[in-house]
């Protein structure tokens, strides 16, 4: 093994960054010995940075997207469309949607999807938040924007039975095939969905 030539502070340096999501030991490796390299004063500014965002990001009250001052900025916008409510699996997907520049309606984020197998249970997700705001009359429609898997789609369903009652109006985003894939590499759910999705010329 490479690491036994790392110095303790360095193998503590490597274990750490490996914690992180995608980084493997040996992009933790890579990252250590680029730290080394860098002047200090960027160390510390990255450090800091990353400190800064643990102390002061939060979730909104709302919708529970990221903010740094909760109702965020999307909830307190009074240019977005209040009757539309998005609904997402993570932060990350608000982002995606933003940075479309198509949406204009608020966005509810779940924090993941229902699996039974991971003992991921609708009490673990913001479901009972999301049904307290459709008690606004001001709500007209929910997009149900989760991820096209089969958790994904296992809790659009239960949403949308758990919503069917309130009498609002539910979508499902169309989603089709992959600019540049084959429909034969396309699995089922992906074709299935781009059926659905389909639109009238
Ligand atoms: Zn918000």
């Amino acid at each position: 093994m490479s690491t036994v030539y790392l110095s303790n502070s360095m193998q503590r340096a490597v274990e750490e960054l490996a914690k992180l999501p995608g980084i493997g030991k040996k992009s933790a490796q890579r990252l250590v010995f680029y730290l080394l390299k860098i002047p200090r004063d960027e160390v510390i500014s990255l450090a800091k940075s990353l400190v800064d965002v643990k102390d002061k990001a939060s979730y909104c009250s709302i919708c529970f997207n990221i903010t740094e001052k909760s109702p965020c900025s999307i909830c307190t916008n009074s240019k977005r469309d209040r009757s539309t409510i998005c609904v997402v699996e993570e932060v990350n997907d608000v982002l995606a949607f933003e940075k479309t520049g198509e949406y204009k309606g608020l966005y509810h984020v779940l924090g993941g999807a229902l699996s039974p197998l991971d003992g991921i249970g609708p009490d673990d997700l913001k479901i009972k938040e999301l049904l307290a705001r459709l008690n606004n009359e001001e709500v007209k429609e929910v997009i149900l924007a989760n991820n096209p898997n089969v958790e994904g789609e296992a809790t659009a369903l239960y949403l949308a039975k758990l919503i069917k009652p309130l009498g609002r109006k539910i979508t499902r985003i169309a989603r089709g095939i992959p600019v540049g894939t084959d429909i034969e590499y396309a699995d089922e759910i992906t074709l299935t969905r781009a059926l659905e999705g389909r639109i009238t010329y």
